[in-house]
């Protein structure tokens, strides 16, 4: 039996394959599993999944409530996320010292952890604000101690389309 790695993947925050790890009363949700839509792309055409693992579960766990990004701008929670923003930048040098084409990183818009694009302040956490959020910041900054690069995919669900024609026009050129 032939072993045969495409060596092409996707690094993906954690609850776009497990929906249940998001906090109580978040939107910004397809379906009570994975969110299929995203998944089958890759599937499709033989990307692997570098799963990130969510930084706020390790933080408080899963019985938490939606918030804005104010809660997690402290010390203790940014040592989390520091800690696993190095892991995936280890995981990623592998990656690259093995010839790897690395598509980006699948995350979450609008989460205070997770997004790149926009995420909410404001003491109900309804302010929409255009900075990353605490991970993605730490992931950010040690990209650039390395001075590496890496394509982001922020994903909301109502902008799936938006969403599914980046990821492809990133494979097609994979
Ligand atoms: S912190 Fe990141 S991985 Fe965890 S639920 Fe929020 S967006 Fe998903």
């Amino acid at each position: 039996m032939t072993t045969f790695r495409s060596k092409k993947i996707f690094f993906i925050s954690e609850c776009l394959v497990n929906q249940n790890i998001r906090a109580y009363g978040v939107g910004n949700m397809k379906g009570q599993g994975c969110v299929a839509e995203i998944l089958n792309v890759l599937i499709k055409n033989g990307i692997g999944l570098s799963v990130v693992s969510c930084p706020e579960v390790l933080y408080e766990g899963l019985k938490r409530n939606a918030c804005g990004k104010g809660r997690y701008e402290n010390f203790e929670y940014r040592e989390i996320c520091s800690k696993k923003a190095q892991e995936l930048i280890d995981r990623y040098k592998l990656y690259l010292d093995d010839d790897y084409k690395v598509g980006g990183f699948i995350c979450v818009n609008g989460s205070p952890s997770c997004a790149i694009d926009y995420c909410y302040r404001g003491k109900e956490g309804k302010t929409k604000c255009f900075e990353p959020g605490v991970f993605i910041e730490e992931v950010q900054a040690k990209l650039k101690e390395e001075g590496l690069g890496l394509e982001f995919v922020g994903v909301r669900i109502k902008e799936l389309s938006n969403v599914l024609e980046k990821i492809n026009s990133i494979i097609s050129k994979m």
